[in-house]
């Protein structure tokens, strides 16, 4: 009598029957970890890379896909550095220039915590896919 090894399971992506120990799934091209689920093929390492080299800018949250962010942290970052070259430069002290100097760095502060609770907590691309 044949056993009947080839379990199947219903790719959650796309629907069709795949093996149930499929890797990628034939038919979309779906990756999947150990535990079946789909897994994004952006690497974690990467990620965190990015967040703290180039954080500034958003790169680590382009990279996942989340462009939406990425564009308000580059917002953040580069209006934030761009306000204090110009403070610091322009040389002025009266109360407009400090209250700029004043919401720039907080707004570089916060961009600071924001990326640093990504880097600890973001494991996941932009589809809520599970990083490599
Ligand atoms: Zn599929």
């Amino acid at each position: 009598m044949k056993t009947e090894c080839t379990m199947t399971k219903k790719c959650p992506m796309c629907g069709e029957e795949i093996s149930a120990e499929a890797k990628k799934c034939k038919h979309c091209g779906e990756y999947f970890d150990a535990a079946g689920r789909p897994t994004s093929q952006k690497q974690r390492s990467t990620y965190i890379l990015l967040a703290i080299f180039l954080g500034g800018i958003g790169l680590h949250s382009a990279y996942i896909g989340k462009m939406k962010i990425a564009m308000c942290q580059a917002a953040m970052g580069v209006g934030g550095w761009m306000t204090t070259f110009i403070i610091v430069n322009g040389g002025k002290h009266d109360n407009f220039s400090i209250a700029m100097a004043h919401i720039s760095i907080v707004l570089l502060v916060s961009l600071c915590v924001w990326v640093l609770c990504e880097i600890i907590s973001v494991d996941k691309d932009a589809d809520g896919k599970l990083m490599k």
